[in-house]
């Protein structure tokens, strides 16, 4: 399959690289690790994200700059990443060959090929592998894309998904010049104050449940605009709910136009990705979301309450 795969990559010549609304370091780093290779290859390459405005903090991967928000007239391959349904691209299906390279577990398949590997820590794992396969070498600016979005996914080396392995493709990447402290500080250590308050303001409204078990909060448009924070500023409460250590399951309720954006975190035992799906929804184990267009936000809690069954 990888090799199927490249083989179609060398034949396209108008190729669009694309990944999942409200990206993470996965999405935007697996796509953007393969775009100056298609570049030096002659291709039209183009790194499309349909998001409005990129989180601040991945404003260090190389490339970053290039991320269009529309796609492209002509396009004879997608290749998508990260992205475990159509929909989450937020594009109309574009008449061309799909190549979709993914590590959800509810993935729909719906590429021509889909490199997907449930088991796999990250898409950029893929991608990796996908290079490895095809003897293509990797450099400074392929593996910082990969190792940031590796590091990422598995919340620096400390989620379920992390294993021996994982410690060996970080070195690999390591060794082709990533540089783990210089990433590491650009994602952790650049907060803005907004974000913190954010922060603070989704603490005093978080409320436990079931003995502890279950920690909830709801960020309203309010909460934003009190804060001063972006969107993607609220991407680490549900963690921040999680790391109570009576919590097994971390509900977070973002309010949006027209609904909710729903996170949930796991911590042992439940699996996530179950109670996201039932929802419309997917992701992982022990990280999914999902949305919802209705308005009562006591009635969702419940009823993901109720699934849950703790
Ligand atoms: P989030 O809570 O947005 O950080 O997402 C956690 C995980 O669930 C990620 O792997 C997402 O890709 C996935 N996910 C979030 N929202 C959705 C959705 N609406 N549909 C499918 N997967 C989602
Ligand atoms: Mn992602
Ligand atoms: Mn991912």
């Amino acid at each position: 399959m990888y090799k199927k795969a490249w083989d179609i990559i060398s034949k396209s010549k108008h190729i669009t690289l694309i990944s999942h609304i409200n990206p993470d370091a996965d999405a935007l780093g697996s796509s953007l690790a393969l775009y100056p290779l298609l570049k030096e290859m002659g291709k039209k390459a183009i790194v499309v994200n349909m998001t409005k405005e990129l989180p601040i903090r991945y404003d260090f991967l190389p490339n970053i700059d290039k991320i269009k928000s529309a796609l492209p007239e002509k396009i004879d391959l997608l290749i998508s990443f990260d992205c475990g349904s159509i929909d989450r691209l937020a594009i109309k299906k574009p008449d061309a060959f799909i190549i979709n390279i993914d590590h959800h577990r509810t993935n729909t398949l719906y590429g021509d090929i889909n490199l997907i590997d449930a088991q796999a820590p990250s898409a950029s794992c893929i991608v990796l592998e996908l290079l490895s396969q095809n003897d293509i070498s990797l450099r400074r600016d392929i593996s910082t894309c990969l190792y940031t979005a590796l590091a990422e996914d598995t919340g620096f080396f400390c989620y379920e998904n992390v294993n021996k392995n994982t410690f060996e493709i970080a070195a690999r990447l390591i060794e082709a010049k990533a540089d783990p402290v210089f990433i590491a500080r650009k994602l952790n250590e650049r907060n803005s104050l907004a974000k913190l308050r954010l922060i603070s303001i989704m603490i005093q409204k978080l409320q436990l449940v079931n003995f502890g078990m279950i920690g909830y909060a709801i960020l309203s448009r309010d909460d934003f605009q009190k804060s001063g924070a972006l969107r993607s500023d609220s991407d680490e409460c549900v963690d921040q709910i999680r790391s109570l250590a009576t919590v097994e399951l971390a509900i977070l309720l973002i309010e949006e136009n027209e609904g909710y954006k729903v996170s949930l975190r796991s911590k042992e035992r439940l699996d996530v990705s179950h109670i996201a799906s039932y929802f419309g929804g997917g992701g992982h184990k022990r990280a999914a979301g999902f949305t919802v267009d209705h308005k009562d936000e006591k009635e969702i809690i419940k009823e993901i309450i109720n699934k849950a069954d703790i």
